[in-house]
Order: structure tokens, then sequence, then C-alpha cells
């Protein structure tokens, strides 16, 4: 049995200080690397080890003296071994006062306080090593179930940990629902769009049966338009072909329309508790911090993906997915994780790397180009307003919208009408996924006799911007800005003229 001094120096071998045994092994398994101090946030690693380090023998130890090691929230790993560390001094503080006092010669010591010492070191030790290895090698799935279960969001598509423990599961049509939504935008744009949705249509057979512009304009705002028209084929799917059931298995739900890899493998864990992977954005992002993964995404995305699988439990493989979603949306943020609530800190390569702010890395985005195009804004002597359903298919495919023209680098003049047309001065910027775009926008007043050549009149009754595109209801909003004046208390809520 080795002797160390507090201040770390291999004396000999022939006296136990089981005090400055507890030093060593704290030391010995402290991230010593400069990057490692650093991401202490100002407390220097070896600064509760210099505190330790300076009160000598055992015989010192007082429960004030051991506290600063134990009270270091921000120190991620060496906090879980500090705790271990202050709970097991703490525990013995009476015995080791008692028998200790160093350093003793082993052969001064009786032969049951030389096992007593023994015995307490060894089970430190193995202890320690323990915590260690947990702390170096992997996360586990209860760590974050645990704290799942105290910290889960409240969302209005889900059920709380309670109940699922409970055996309870979530309505398959609103994690669909939900899903879909999801995807591209944040959970606040969402949540007013899902509870519109479940209490007009609150399930799939009533969305089913509904009207495609009512989806439509319902979905108006939310952006990615060709998720609604597939919302509705993928309604339609279920109630025909099983009965307004949604099929359990991802091979049966990656057949329905709209239902790629990640949303069949997240309705089969959530809606059924299926041993499925969840792997979106939030997970990517909390698998390659956890495992210091340095390859750029995409490219990354199967090792991640495979990490995410090897970590994801037969139990509760739903609520697991929640958890790692919540985690990520929560703590594991983009910009400045809260690794100090994180209940994977103890296990966190890129924490203990000091890394945290770097991953994960991402291939560097191509400059998105810019497009122009020409929109005409038509207003009839009555109100009405001229208006056009774009194609199914293609951008903002079955979206109502203002005439114009096409979209390219130098668009043409595309009147929908003969008339006297005025150009705004002002442009409508807008970024779709690929593209910014520029519109002009030309105004103009028509009799009620006028035809026009595409398009057709809406009441203005009738008429409702929130029911148009973001890029439409930026066009309406500019023209009907104080600064244009055109029509702006009738047209902007939609309702009668006063
Ligand atoms: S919050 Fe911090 S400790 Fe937790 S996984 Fe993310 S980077 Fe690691």
């Amino acid at each position: 049995m080795r002797y160390f001094n507090a201040g770390d120096r291999i004396i000999t071998i022939d006296g136990v200080d089981p005090f400055a045994q507890l030093f060593f092994l704290h030391v010995k398994f402290w991230p010593m690397s400069a990057a490692g101090q650093q991401r202490q946030g100002g407390a220097h690693p070896l600064s509760g080890v210099a505190n330790i380090g300076r009160l000598g023998n055992c015989s010192d130890i007082s429960a004030r003296d051991l506290r600063p090691m134990g009270q270091y929230p921000r120190l991620g790993k060496a906090t879980v071994l500090a705790r271990v560390f202050y709970a097991t001094l703490k525990q013995h503080r009476g015995a080791l006062k008692s028998i200790c006092f160093a350093p003793v010669p082993r052969h001064d010591l009786h032969p049951c306080v030389r096992r007593y010492l023994t015995g307490l070191i060894t089970a430190f030790q193995t202890l320690c090593e323990k915590v260690s290895s947990n702390l170096c090698d992997r996360p586990r799935s209860d760590d974050l179930l645990n704290w799942y279960d105290q910290n889960a969001r409240v969302l209005p598509w889900r059920i709380a940990p309670a109940l699922s423990k409970s055996g309870h599961l979530p309505d398959p049509y609103r994690v669909w629902l939900s899903e879909i939504m999801l995807q591209q935008t944040t959970v606040a744009a969402v949540k007013p769009y899902f509870l519109k949705f479940t209490s007009r249509w609150p399930d799939v057979r009533a969305l089913a049966s509904a009207q495609d512009p009512d989806v439509m304009a319902a979905w108006a705002g939310l952006g990615y338009y060709a998720r609604a028209r597939n919302l509705l084929k993928c309604a339609r799917a279920v109630t025909d072909d099983h009965n307004g059931v949604f099929p359990q298995e991802l091979s049966s739900l990656l057949k329905l329309p709209g239902i790629g890899p990640y949303t069949a493998a997240a309705i089969s864990a959530i809606a059924f508790q299926q041993d499925a992977t969840v792997v979106d954005g939030n997970v990517e992002r909390v698998m390659a911090r956890l495992h210091a993964v340095q390859t750029p995404l995409p490219d990354a995305k199967i090792e991640l993906t495979q990490k995410a699988a090897r970590l994801t439990p037969t139990a509760r493989p739903g609520d697991y997915a929640q958890a790692v979603m919540d985690l990520g949306a929560t703590v594991c943020t983009p910009k400045k994780p809260s690794c100090d609530i994180c209940p994977w800190c103890a296990n966190c390569g890129a924490l203990t790397q000091g890394i945290t702010a770097e991953l994960p890395k991402k291939r560097p985005k191509p400059q998105k180009p810019t497009r122009y195009g020409i929109v005409y804004y038509v207003e009839r002597a009555d109100g009405a307003v001229l208006l056009e359903r774009r194609p199914d298919r293609g951008l903002l495919g079955g979206m109502l919208g203002w005439p114009g023209s096409a979209w390219d680098d130098a668009p043409k003049d595309a009147p929908p009408v003969r008339a006297t047309w005025t150009t705004l001065p002002q442009r409508v910027r807008h970024t779709f996924t690929h593209f910014h775009l520029e519109l002009t926008i030309k105004t103009a007043q028509l009799s009620l006799s006028e035809p026009v050549q595409h398009g057709a009149f809406i009441d203005r009754h009738q008429f409702r911007p929130a029911e148009l595109p973001t890029v439409m209801r930026k066009v309406f909003d500019l023209v009907n800005s104080a600064e244009f004046g055109y029509h702006q208390p009738i047209l902007k809520t939609g309702h009668d003229v006063p």
C-alpha cells in the first residue's frame, strides 16, 4: 500500500493515510488537460484538490473542511467524483478521526485497524474506479429517463411520463400530426396550429373528410406546404386502407404519404412504445457532443444514428425519444448548453474535452442565390381582390397567392389583366430553403366589368389574409401598410367595412 503526502509526492510504502489516499484517487481521476481546466467557467478544477491538500492529515478533517469539495456545481465529471468523495469521507469521518494519526507506520498499526483501513480504501478505490469507468465509458439511458421524469416539457400532443410509465399511450393521430407539423419548425410555432387542427379535426377520420382548401388555409403560415398536402393524403390513406387506425410497424408507416424514416420512428416509438430510434436535429447535436464526434454534418449522420441506436433502451423507448429531444431543446442547446444541469454531464466527451461550443461541426452551406419576381395586387371597385390558387406541385403548391410572374433571374411582366399599374418603391424579401426571393409589387384598381386573364376575385367579406402563405402575406401587408395606405383597415381584418 502506497503512502502519498498532501502534495501527491510518493514517499514510501510503509504507511497509510486514508485521507491522502482518497486525495490521490481524486487527483488520479481528474481530467488534467488545459481544455478540461478551461471549461469550468472560472472555478479552477484544481482548487478543490488544493483545498483538500492544504488540510494535511486525516485527523484534520471536519465537515466544514470537506464541504467545498462537494459543492462545485459546475464541474461536470469532477462534481460526481467530488460528491462521492465528500459523501464517503463524511460517512467515515468519525472513524477516520478516531483511528488515524497519519502518517502511521504500518508496523505500528493494530491488525484490526489495518484491516479496517485496508477495507475502507479498497472499497473507496473500487467505488472511484466504478464511477470513473462509468464516467469515461458511456452514458446510461436510465439517467436521462430519470431526468425526463422530473423535467419533461408539457406539450399538447404528449402524455406525462407518469402516465406513460403506468402503461398509457398517447393518441397516434396527435403524435403523427405534431411530428408532421414540427418538421423544419419550432415547438412555439406549431402549438397554435396543432390546437387549431385538433379542435377542428379531432381525429384522423375527421381530417380525411376535410376539404383541401380548408386544410391548406388552416396550414397557411406554417410553411413547407407539401406537408399539408401529404397530411391530407395520409389521413385518407389511414382511413381508407387501415380502417382509421395508424399501423404500428415502421415498414407499414413508411408506406404512408409524407412519412419518412424520422416520422415513422417517432410515431412507432412515441405512440406505440416500439423499439425505434428517433434522430432529429436535437438528437444529432446531443449525440455529437456526448461522443465528441468531430465529423461534420451531414457526413456524420450515420455515425450519430448508430450511437443514438445503441443508447435507445428497450424499456420506455418512446419516453426516451422524447427525453433526448427535450434535452436537446432545453439543456444541450445550440448555443451555451447548460452542462451543469445535464444528466449526462458526467459522461460527455465534448464537456470533458472543453469543445461543447464547437460541436456539432457542420459542412459549410453553399450561398443561397437570389431570384426575382413580380406580383400584381388588383382591387376591384367593390373591394374584391384578385387571387389565384397555385398549382399543386411546386413551391407553395395548392396555396392561394397573388397573380405573378415566374421567379428567376430576370422575370418577365405577366399582368393578369389590362390595367394602369403602379409599381411600389419597396420590394418584398423572403427566404426559402434554397434561395432568397425579391418581389416587385404592382398595384391596380379595376372597374366591376373588367375581365381578367387568370385568377379570380374574392369578395372582401371572404378574404382572410391569415390564409395566405407568409410571402404572399408580406405582399399584402406592404400594400396595406400605413406608407401606401391601400384599403388598410378593411382588408387587414378580413371583416366587413363599417
Ligand atoms: S448539455 Fe453539455 S454535458 Fe450535456 S450532452 Fe450537451 S454538451 Fe454534453
